[in-house]
């Protein structure tokens, strides 16, 4: 039993653009680390398109690990669809094409969790309510959580992520002591798996 239950947002070497991403965060050593008992890596949509998301798909699912991707903007949202995600995680702009972008994603019946809004700059009054709202260990301290996230924490359903970057890596101590701030409990949106290799 893991301290961490769930941790849905992880980058790997597979974001390739990311200049927090260093060689050493890959797939293998994140399975090794067992820091979660449900784990999904989310790497940037824009590295994964073409040839390479065959690739990306068999190592994540090699290490029994959830298939997700975080996409960057409202227009990337029609393309991520097409590919067999498992969920999606997505950057919500104070836009009108973003919210619809967040709208689209939800019309897949997948889940849709909106990563660090707050540092966004997302309405989350305009944000379908369907979404997941992330709390997030990267960026969470980093703004007046109580302020932002208090009027809507009966409102929406929450999950709580590392957004797995170097330096601090595959960490959620600041989320979940924000969460507590706010009397948030997390929802944790799929089954514990099985052995590698058996799902
Ligand atoms: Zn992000
Ligand atoms: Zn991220």
């Amino acid at each position: 039993m893991n301290t961490i239950l769930q941790d849905l947002h992880i980058h790997t070497v597979y974001s390739v653009g990311d200049s927090a991403v260093v060689p050493q965060m890959t797939i293998d050593f994140i399975a090794s680390l067992e820091h979660a008992d449900i784990r999904g890596i989310s790497d940037h949509f824009e590295y994964l398109q073409g040839e390479i998301f065959e690739t990306y798909r068999h190592d994540v699912r090699a290490h029994g690990f959830y298939l997700g991707c975080e996409i960057n903007t409202g227009e990337e949202t029609r393309e991520a669809v097409e590919y067999p995600y498992d969920y999606f995680i997505y950057h919500c702009r104070d836009r009108e094409s973003e919210y619809r972008g967040a709208e689209f994603l939800v019309s897949t019946g997948k889940p849709v969790i909106i990563s660090h809004p707050m540092a966004m700059g997302a309405n989350l009054a305009r944000v379908p309510r369907e979404c997941f709202i992330e709390i997030n260990n990267r960026y969470i301290w980093r703004g007046d959580y109580m302020n932002y996230f208090s009027p809507w924490t009966g409102e929406f359903n929450f999950v709580f992520g590392s957004d797995a970057h170097q330096p601090n890596w595959l960490n959620q101590t600041i989320a979940r002591k924000a969460a507590g701030d706010l009397g948030i409990e997390e929802s944790i949106l799929f089954p514990k798996p099985t052995p590698a290799g058996t799902r």
